[in-house]
Order: structure tokens, then sequence, then C-alpha cells
């Protein structure tokens, strides 16, 4: 049964690129803001070898995956285009992201600087082993701080976030033309193009502004 099962069901894996606006409320000037979010992943269809895979049912594979991620609250990151700053959660997430890269690096480091320094049955007895871990771990969190996202007012212009005005005009624009505005604003004004991926799926807009209900605009 294996077999024949491999000889008449092909497997398509697809590497997606999710992109989806999400209009939220900035906490700190409580204006509304849209902004871009990209989500990797990766869709099986199975479909029968002999037979071309059917665009539709691949599709709905792809949407259905996209629709958990559509789900999910604070994705992403963008400036408030009104007062160019980062939502906490956003910075919060960011230094998240860094911490195991930068623990990494710190941990060698770390050891690097203290085999120089100390004896090496230092480092085998419990406290000495605990005090090298806590001490990269101190140190790999200033390390996310310093790399990662800041709250602070930036200067420089996030093309990711649109206020409504701008949103706006690029609705109108993509209507003239049946363009999907969420990847005209990724690939056109974003600039941006597919690495890694094989396809983009737009999964449109939901507006967080709405308290628990995931809303299109
Ligand atoms: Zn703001």
């Amino acid at each position: 049964m294996g077999i024949l099962r491999k000889i008449l069901i092909k497997e398509t894996t697809i590497q997606t690129l999710f992109l989806q606006a999400r209009k939220i409320a900035c906490h700190h000037c409580s204006k509304p803001f849209t902004y871009i979010v990209t989500k990797k992943g990766k869709t099986t269809d199975t479909s029968l070898r002999f037979l071309a895979p059917d665009d539709n049912d691949l599709k709905k594979h792809m949407n259905k995956r996209g629709l958990r991620l559509a789900k999910k609250k604070k994705l992403g990151e963008a400036l408030c285009p009104h007062c160019k700053r980062y939502q906490n959660w956003m910075i919060t997430k960011s230094r998240l992201s860094l911490l195991p890269r930068c623990w990494l690096i710190m941990f060698i480091f770390v050891i690097t600087i203290l085999s120089f320094t100390l004896d090496s049955r230092t480092f085998s007895s419990f406290l000495g082993l605990a005090i090298l871990l806590g001490l990269t771990t101190v140190l790999a969190m200033g390390l996310a701080v310093l790399l990662g996202i800041t709250s602070g007012v930036q200067s420089e212009r996030d093309n990711r976030a649109k206020d409504s005005e701008r949103l706006a005009k690029l609705i109108t624009e993509c209507e003239a033309s049946q363009a999907d505005p969420v990847e005209v604003w990724y690939f056109h004004h974003m600039g941006m193009e597919l690495t890694e991926t094989d396809a983009s799926v737009s999964l449109g807009f939901v507006d967080l502004t709405v308290p628990d209900q995931v809303e299109s605009i």
C-alpha cells in the first residue's frame, strides 16, 4: 500500500511568503496606522502524480495556513508614522528573537576571556558554572538591547507603515489596476523581492483596532 501511494501520490512543497497589512492603534500617540507583516511558511500539497496539481486546492491549502498566521496578534514591527516610535511589544519581541544568538556570542566571548585568566577546574565546579551562565545571560541581554530596535523617536522613514491617508491613496490606485494593495505595497513601494520562497500569498488587511475581532477593512 505504501509503495502504491508513493507511485500515485505526489507531494509538492512550496516555500510561501505570507503578506498581511495590519491596522493598529499606536499606544504612544493613540493614532491608528497600518503596517505590513511578512511570515515565511512551508506548505505541502498532495496530488495525484499523473495529474497536474489543482491550483485551487493548493491556494486553499496555503490560505488555511495563512489564516492561522493572520489570527496571531502582535506580529512584525514598524514605526508609527505619526510619532515615529515602535510599540513596546515590538521592542520586546525584537530583543527576544535576538537573545539566542546573543547568548551564543557572549558564551564564546566569556569562555575565551575566562580561559586565559581562570583555571579550567573553576568551570567544573557548580558555583563556577553558575557564575559563567549568569554572566553570559546578563551580557547577552545587554547585547540584545543594543542590537534590537529601541523605544525612542526614530529619524528614519519606515515604508512598512502607512497612515490612513497614504493607505487610502494606495487602495484607490490598486482599484484602478485591480492589483492586490498588499502586494503592490510590499513589492513596489518597499521594493522587496521574493527570496528563498516560491510564491507570495496576500492575506489582505486586518483591523486590530476592533477589540477581539479579526475584521477586514
Ligand atoms: Zn504613534
